[in-house]
């Protein structure tokens, strides 16, 4: 990861000369440190140019002459009395969104009425990090054509009142970007590039944090008995791989909180291969495995005060002579008998292994897995919401508010024995596929038949975490969806 915008922290004052940005409420009042003419020359093109201060909203205009600055960015909070509902997160993004090419831009962190605290400045650097994140490293020329890579580069001075504090609470701020930045990294890596093995090396890197990191090659994982995952890769020279990482931040032998992810590098859909349009994408089906990468690292970088287990199944999807074929049976981990009828319903083969694993070896307070499941999500929840599926309202409810805080919301979608029903197969025990109606909800059926009593929540992620709406604070294909939320979760209700 190289970072683009380099942010620097210096007191609270006007700089002499650059591009200056003021943070101002609808009715435009710019902060004490500003002097009377630039607040008369910022009313004066606010009102040429329309610019009301609505919450998020930005102006740009050429400095006054005489005030030694080049440029002045206004950026809007909305109404004073809206102050509590600022996202101040996509303030930093729409600051980060208004630096010219790389020329340096200073922000002065306070309003008229009031200066911004250490947390809100935190949330704003966090933002703007998240806005100038950008994937072009197989970009050989830079530049040109390409104007979202061209955005956010450069430096960032924040002018604030207590430089210490700040710097501080931007730390843990930073663990978290961090985070969600690694996850852009390995969804948007080309799947040639990004298989089992090199994905397990992403996870090993966390070691130099202090995260304990097991992986288990296809010879253990058969000894072990995941042979519903080790179907699914063995029609890909890639070796499969499971990657156990271990986080000790809370009391010694406190049980875990454990999240799990789905790692298929690369989804043809196997032998039930896909249609070739958009299949490039199918590079993202291990968002999931992603998102537990990028949690570990924010949770180890900032020393969060829980242990946590973060377990992800790593595998390729490919059709070959070799390949699992429709009709098949395997014995899972938990003894229990899959009839594959549709390859392309592979991931919740993976993570029926994992969960059962995780489950048996490490007795976790909860599990919460992620994974791109199923295009039935996106035909219910468009890609506002992941899918939220569950065996407990307290995990939900507490997911859900957090979902709330951070922006990426979830949406709880029924479960019951009806729907449980729909995947008894024939000739097993149950079935990997159950057609198209409520397809995403027997995914989760399917994937609960795995989890016995442990608190247990599934992700559906196939609409958030790639190709994702483009908002402040994400610009690209891979949004890192979920590292947000769920560190979120930690922080609020599991760290001691
Ligand atoms: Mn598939
Ligand atoms: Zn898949």
């Amino acid at each position: 990861m190289v970072d683009r915008l380099k942010i620097e922290f210096k007191p609270l004052a006007i700089p002499a000369s650059g591009d200056v940005a003021f943070l101002v409420f609808d009715d435009l009042a710019l902060p004490a440190v500003a002097p009377a003419a630039l607040g008369e020359a910022v009313a004066r093109a606010a009102g040429i140019e329309s610019f009301n201060g609505k919450a998020l909203g930005a102006m740009t205009m050429l400095a006054p002459a005489g005030s030694g600055l080049d440029r002045i960015v206004l950026v809007g909070l909305g109404p004073k009395a809206d102050a509590a509902k600022i996202d101040w997160p996509s303030v930093g993004g729409v600051i980060a969104g208004k630096m010219s090419g790389s020329r340096p831009l200073a922000v002065v962190m306070a309003t008229a009425s009031a200066t911004v605290t250490p947390e809100q400045t935190a949330l704003i650097a966090l933002g703007a990090r998240l806005r100038s994140y950008a994937f072009d490293r197989y970009k050989t020329r830079k530049g040109g054509d390409d104007k979202e890579s061209a955005k956010g580069k450069g430096e960032l001075a924040l002018h604030v009142v207590d430089t210490l504090k700040t710097r501080k609470a931007v730390k843990v701020k930073d663990a978290i970007a961090d985070g969600v930045c690694l996850a852009r990294d390995l969804v948007n890596e080309p799947p040639n590039v990004l298989g089992p093995e090199e994905f397990a090396k992403h996870a090993e890197a966390l070691s130099k944090l202090g995260v304990d990191v097991e992986v288990l090659g296809e010879k253990q994982l058969k000894k072990i008995g995941m042979r519903a995952l080790l179907g699914v890769g063995q029609g890909s020279h890639r070796e499969s791989k499971v990657a156990i990482m271990r986080w000790n931040g809370g009391a010694s032998g406190a049980q875990p909180v454990a999240f799990i992810g789905k790692g298929v590098v690369f989804d043809t859909g196997g032998i039930s291969i896909k249609p070739a349009g958009g299949m490039e994408d199918m590079k993202g089906d291990m968002a999931g495995a992603a998102c537990v990468v990028g949690l570990m690292h924010a949770l180890a970088a900032r020393k969060a005060k829980a242990n946590v287990i973060g377990a992800i199944g790593l595998v390729e999807n490919m059709p070959d002579g070799k390949a699992q074929r429709p009709g098949d049976i395997v014995t899972s981990l938990s003894g229990q008998t899959i009839e594959i009828i549709n390859t392309d319903a592979e991931g919740r083969l993976v993570l029926a292994d994992v969960l059962w694993y995780v489950q048996d070896r490490f007795k976790p307070v909860f599990m919460i897995n992620l994974a791109t499941l199923t295009g039935a999500i996106l035909v219910a929840l468009g890609k506002e919401n992941a899918g939220l599926f569950s065996n407990n309202d307290e995990l939900s409810e507490r997911l859900f508010e957090a979902g709330k805080a951070t922006g990426e919301t979830v949406w709880r979608m029924p479960m019951s024995a009806a729907y449980d029903k729909i995947i008894d197969s024939k000739f097993a025990d149950v079935k990997n596929s159950a057609g198209r109606d409520a397809g995403s909800i027997t995914a989760a059926h399917f994937l609960k038949r795995f989890v016995n009593d442990t608190p247990w929540a599934h992700l559906d992620i196939a609409g958030t975490a790639m190709g994702s709406p483009q908002t402040e604070i994400n610009k690209g294909w891979a949004s890192g969806w979920g590292v947000r939320l769920l560190d979120e979760l930690v922080a609020r209700h599991y760290e001691a």
